[in-house]
Formats: structure tokens, sequence, C-alpha cells
């Protein structure tokens, strides 16, 4: 087994990390304090960077304008630039446009993909992916109530859905809605396009997560269907395959959130070691050297090192076998990563004492942000069952 990363990609990795200290970290303050004005240019002329950099996208083929080179490539990319709130943003692989733009690449007619894939790679326009409703449960979407009904070539959409990441601001969504209530229920969903200037298509509010309701792309908005029309074209893929396309969509964005994850335990942990080597606790001796100190830190080395090796081993079965054959595994990393990542979160701001409850790091951040990691993209008790089920069905 070979665990040496080629040398072309590690200069890329040390590419990004540079560039995320010298030109994104100095941008947190902003974020951190909720400087929406301030911030979004100064996001714009980063990413302007980025693509002349040829780092832009490291998700997406060359052919549609990204710097994609294997899941795994990805993978670390992704674990360099979690670091940072603002990194996947920035290099044009943020949730939910990566996903979304995956999806249009694969399933897009190629009028779609002119209209909508190719703007969103370019990073001129974002989108939104609205699936969750606030009346249902989003463990299981086959309970999903909002319809689209087929009428004269066009479909009539209505319903609420909430937790619609990003789209205020959003120049479509990605809704997936019940088009044949009475089939099998794996068969009653499809992907529809909804520009979001369409008439019938209501940003009802930004919500207040964990006290902040955010502003554009940093947002989770809740959003009404109000007998919103759009023409039949915008159906992605065959009728009914909502359900097969929320797989694919997912797929993918699992490894890139457990990469990300790791990222962000690596760089709370590198904020409790600048703060613990200076922090004096007596007139000997810094916070450094304190064996119960140490002792934390030692178990978040160990949980981050075993959940990187269980992630980039999936991320290496994904590109040697497919999605398919990887699903347990999936599982599996999904809900331990999130938890390890929460520890390791915790310990961190533990370490840094009142300092950690300020907004004057980004660990404070991460630790309300990242709670939602054991909900979203399949709650910790649905991978769980998922993957004991297989693991005692074979
Ligand atoms: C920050 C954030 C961003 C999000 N972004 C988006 C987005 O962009 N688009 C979108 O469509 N959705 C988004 N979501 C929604 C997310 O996908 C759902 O919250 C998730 O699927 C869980 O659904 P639910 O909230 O309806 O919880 P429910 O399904 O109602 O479940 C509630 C709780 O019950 C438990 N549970 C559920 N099922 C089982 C079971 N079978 N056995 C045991 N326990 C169970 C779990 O602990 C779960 O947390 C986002 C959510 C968050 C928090």
């Amino acid at each position: 087994m070979d665990f040496q990363i080629k040398q072309t990609l590690q200069q890329k990795l040390d590419a990004i990390n540079e560039f995320l200290h010298e030109e994104i970290y100095p941008l947190e303050k902003l974020f951190l304090y909720h400087k929406w004005d301030e911030l979004f240019p100064s996001l714009e002329q980063c990413r302007e960077k980025v693509k002349t950099l040829g780092l832009w996208a490291p998700n997406l083929p060359k052919d549609t304008g990204g710097s994609y080179s294997g899941l795994l490539d990805l993978a670390l990319i992704g674990e360099v630039l979690g670091q940072s709130p603002l990194g996947h943003y920035i290099f044009g692989c943020q949730a939910p446009d990566a996903g979304n733009a995956e999806l249009l690449h694969l399933f897009g007619t190629v009028r779609q993909k002119e209209q909508w894939l190719l703007p969103l790679v370019k990073g001129e326009i974002r989108s939104c992916f609205a699936m969750t409703e606030p009346h249902t449960a989003g463990s299981n979407p086959t309970l999903l109530d909002s319809t689209a009904e087929l009428k004269n070539g066009q479909w009539h959409i209505n319903g609420r859905k909430w937790f619609t990441t990003s789209a205020e601001g959003s120049s479509f969504a990605i809704a997936m809605v019940v088009t044949d209530e009475n089939t099998e229920k794996h068969k009653r969903a499809s992907m529809i396009i909804v520009p979001t200037e369409t008439k019938g298509f209501n940003i009802i509010r930004n919500i207040s997560v964990m006290g902040e309701e955010g502003r554009g792309y940093f947002s989770h908005a809740e959003v009404e269907f109000d007998n919103c029309i759009v023409p039949q074209e915008n159906l992605i893929g065959q009728r009914g395959s909502g359900f097969a396309l929320a797989q694919e969509r997912l797929g993918p964005g699992r490894i890139q959130h457990c990469m990300r994850w790791l990222g962000i335990g690596e760089r709370c942990i590198n904020i409790s070691k600048q703060f613990m080597k200076k922090r004096k606790i007596s007139s000997t001796q810094v916070l450094a050297q304190q064996p119960l100190m140490q002792a934390q830190i030692a178990e978040s080395l160990a949980e981050l090192a075993a959940a990187r090796l269980m992630v980039l081993q999936t991320a290496w079965g994904i590109e040697q076998n497919g999605f398919e054959q990887s699903k347990n595994m999936i599982s599996l990393i999904k809900f331990h990563t999130a938890n390890v990542v929460q520890r390791v979160i915790d310990r961190s701001l533990q370490s840094l004492g009142a300092l950690g409850m300020t907004d004057d790091t980004v660990v404070s951040f991460f630790y309300r942000e990242e709670r939602a990691a054991r909900i979203y993209d399949g709650a910790d008790e649905v991978h769980k069952i998922v993957a004991a089920r297989e693991f005692l069905k074979n």
C-alpha cells in the first residue's frame, strides 16, 4: 500500500495552503463579524485570483471549466480548503452548487447545460437545492408531498421547502417534488430546475440557525412554491428518477463533506497548539506542558488520523469499484467523521478558555455550524441503520 502523495498533487496542495494563509484567512474576521457588505466583494476578488491559478472548481472536469483530477485528489484538496469556512466557496466547489453542477454535468440536457451548468461552473451564478420540507421527515424523502403537475407542457409546482441553503441570491433551484403520486414510492419524485425569478417562487425567510440568519450564500431559506410554473423541459433526467438522482448527488458530496470536516479539525487543533504553547498557566509552565491538555491533543490527533484513513480508503474504493459498491463505507464515514470533528472542535474550544467562546477565532463558528454535520445529508441514525443492516444481511 502506497500512502505517498504524487508530486504534482502535493505542489497543488501546497499552493492552495499558501493561498489560504495569504488571501483567505485575513477575510475571516469580516465573515465572523458578519460584515457582509465588505466581505462579498473581497470574496469575488479572491475567486478571480483562483481562476487565474488554474485551481478553480476542482470537483468538475476540464471540459466544463473545472480542474478535476480524480476523487482522491479532490478529497485531499477538500481537506485543505476545509480549514476555512470560506475555502470551498473561493475555489468554486462549494455546496450546494457543487452537487447541482455535478448532477447537471451527468444528467442535464444540452440546453440545460448551456443555460445553467456553464454559468454555474464559471461562478457567474449560484444555485440551491430544495428537497427537505418542514412538515415531512427529511430522513425519509419518500414522504415528500410538494408536487409538480404537468399541464399543457408546463410543470405547476406547489409546496413548501426549508433549509434550502443559499437560496437568497441564487439564479435557480433544483426542486425535488412529487410528479407521480400513485406510483411505486421510489419513483414518485423528480428533480426540476426552477429559475428563482419565476412567479410563485417565494423566499419566506432566511431561517435563524444557531442565532444567525446569515446572508446570500451563507444562509438557509424557507421557500414556498405557489403555483410556480416552469417549462416541461426543465425536468432533469427521466420523470420519476428523483431518488436515483439524489443518490448520485449525495454520494460524492459525502466524501467532500468528510474531508472538509477533517480540515476543520486540523485547523482547530492548530489554533489550540498556537495558544497552548504561549498561554502561561504558572510562572514556569505554559498550557502545552500540562499532561491533561496533552492527552486531549493526542486523542484529537488519533481520531483525525483514523477518520482520514477511512475517508481516503472510501474515496479510493469509489474510484476502483464505483459508488454502489462503496455505499456502506460512505455511511460509516459520514456519521463517524461528523462525530469525530465535533469532539475535536469541542476539545479545541475548551483548550482556548473564554477565547474559544468568542468570534476572535474561527473555532466557535465551527462549533455552532458543524453541529449540523450529524443531521444533513443523512442523520447519524439513518447511516448507522444502513450500514448495520447491510452487514447483518450478508
Ligand atoms: C445546515 C443545514 C443545511 C441543509 N441544507 C439543505 C439543502 O440545501 N437542501 C435540502 O433539501 N435540505 C437541506 N438540509 C436538510 C437536511 O437534509 C435534513 O435536515 C435531514 O435530511 C434530516 O431531515 P429532518 O430535518 O426532516 O429530520 P427528521 O427526518 O424529521 O429526523 C429527525 C431526527 O430523527 C432521527 N431519525 C430520523 N430517522 C430515523 C430513523 N429511521 N431511526 C432512528 N432515528 C431517526 C434523527 O436523529 C434525526 O435527526 C439542511 C439541513 C441543515 C441542518
